[in-house]
């Protein structure tokens, strides 16, 4: 296999750029463009030493830096590797890393330094696939799911489902090669049973990718409540900017206004919808028809009403959309007298967030309160999700072929047709996990990859 070489840091100024050479001509490629000012034998140096020196392409000296050297399988990849910081001028990089290329390294494609982890057992697929989820990590929570991804939380959920397969397709083998050896009578109920608790995890599997994508790319919540409720003084608050337009005015957020922030850790889509009432005004007709729209598409609704004016028929209106929705009743203008019947709310929704928008320190109380509605803050982070669409295809494929198998045997089918749609069902897990997958569904995966990675 040929020594691949890339710049593995971005691709703009800074303190300093690394290149990362992988393979088993890396320390002698680094021998040739890089001279420790100690004066030392690059290629006596023991994995985890570095040096400082100077960087050069043949007589030319290019720039001064350090030399890492790891030593195969103790490296990133399993293959020898250096690892030469240089100045951070985009430049700079570039010319080190055409020096490596003179060298004798071929360019690296997106992925490669992964991939190559994964063909010398370094890390699973699901673990590889981790390292792309972490570099596009937005928030906390998904960098941290992502972290455990990368430590094999998805691989161990998997096989724990795959080997109580295995154990099923084995015994289900026995019984059609050797029955008359076998101790026990076949009991089709109990083999049912364990079919069907298999289903059930995978089934927890696949819904797994739907709290990972909430986590991935935020929670989308609606605000929502008539107008003047205090809307769009909230979006700011949680937002921490004006982008809503504030006013007493009522019907001034007339389209709506989206804003992703951080809060706690977790992302929140927010979009500031249009209040509800009945009105002739076209424009602000349209806005309402898109924020029933966006109630729709929102995992968490927060419903805004007004403590200081009486529940009108609009809030009535807006309490009967929101059935079934999972929703944060945020009971606002606490600071005013109030005339509202705070009661009916609380029938309604069970229990209200009083706040009063004005005040900067009630944004944590909201987030929390959205975060705790929406499930996932409480979900376990370490427990493996499915991260990908090419991972819920796998599950779900195994899911029905598991279903099949289930029907099969239940409608008393031969147990050879049983275990071939066991098999079929572990072999999709295989391929979920990356212990049986095809060249070109590796290739698919690092093409996600930035090229350094
Ligand atoms: P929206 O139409 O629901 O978006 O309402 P706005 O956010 O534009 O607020 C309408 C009016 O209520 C503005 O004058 C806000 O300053 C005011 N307001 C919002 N929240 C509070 C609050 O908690 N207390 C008081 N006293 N006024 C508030």
């Amino acid at each position: 296999m040929q020594t691949i070489a890339a710049i593995a840091t971005p691709q703009a100024e800074g303190g300093i750029a690394v290149i990362r050479v992988s393979g088993s001509e890396a320390v002698d490629i680094a021998a040739k463009v890089f001279v420790p000012a100690s004066g030392r034998n690059i290629r006596k140096m023991k994995g985890y030493t570095a040096c400082y020196g100077e960087i050069c392409d043949g007589d030319k000296r290019l720039d001064d830096g350090v030399l890492l050297i790891y030593r195969a399988p103790h490296s990133y990849t399993g293959e020898d590797t250096a690892e030469i910081s240089c100045h951070g001028g985009t430049f700079a990089a570039k010319r080190v890393l055409s020096a490596c290329f003179s060298a004798g390294a071929a360019p690296a494609q997106a992925g490669e330094f992964t991939k190559r982890a994964l063909l010398n057992g370094k890390m699973s697929l699901t673990q590889a696939e981790a390292v792309a989820d972490i570099i596009s990590a937005q928030n906390e929570q998904f960098l941290l799911c992502s972290r455990s991804q990368q430590e094999g939380a998805l691989y161990r959920r998997i096989s724990a489902v795959s080997e109580k397969l295995l154990s099923l397709v084995t015994l289900i083998q026995a019984w059609i090669d050797y029955p008359d050896e076998m101790e026990d009578e076949f009991d089709g109920k109990l083999e049912a049973d364990k079919l069907r608790s298999i289903s059930d995890e995978l089934s927890a599997l696949i819904a797994s990718h739907g709290e990972g994508q909430l986590v991935k790319d935020g929670i989308p919540c609606a605000i929502v409540g008539r107008p003047n409720v205090g809307k769009s003084t909230l979006m700011n608050l949680l937002t921490g900017t004006e982008r809503s337009i504030v006013t007493d005015i009522e019907g001034t957020t007339r389209d709506i206004v989206e804003e992703t922030v951080n809060a706690g850790g977790v992302m929140l889509r927010l979009a500031d919808c249009a209040g509800i009432r009945e009105t002739d005004d076209v424009v602000e007709s349209i806005g309402v028809e898109r924020m029933i729209k966006k109630l729709g598409e929102a995992a968490v609704v927060i419903a805004v009403f007004d403590l200081s004016r009486p529940l009108s028929e609009d809030d009535e209106r807006l309490m009967e959309l929101l059935d079934g929705k999972r929703v944060v009743c945020i009971a606002n203008k606490t600071d005013l007298e109030e005339k509202a019947d705070a009661e009916i709310l609380v029938k309604r929704f069970g229990s209200i967030v009083r706040v009063s928008a004005k005040d900067p320190d009630c944004a944590k109380t909201v987030a929390d309160a959205v975060t705790a509605v929406s499930g996932l803050g409480s979900l376990d982070l370490n427990s493996g999700f499915i991260a990908n669409e090419r991972q819920r295809l796998c599950a779900e494929q195994a899911k029905a072929a598991v279903d099949e198998a289930l029907g099969a045997l239940e409608s008393g089918m031969t147990l050879d047709a049983v275990g071939v749609m066991c098999e079929n069902a572990l072999d999709r897990l295989y391929e979920l996990s990356g212990e049986q997958v095809s060249e070109t569904v590796v290739d698919q995966v690092f093409r996600r990859f930035c090229v350094g990675k």
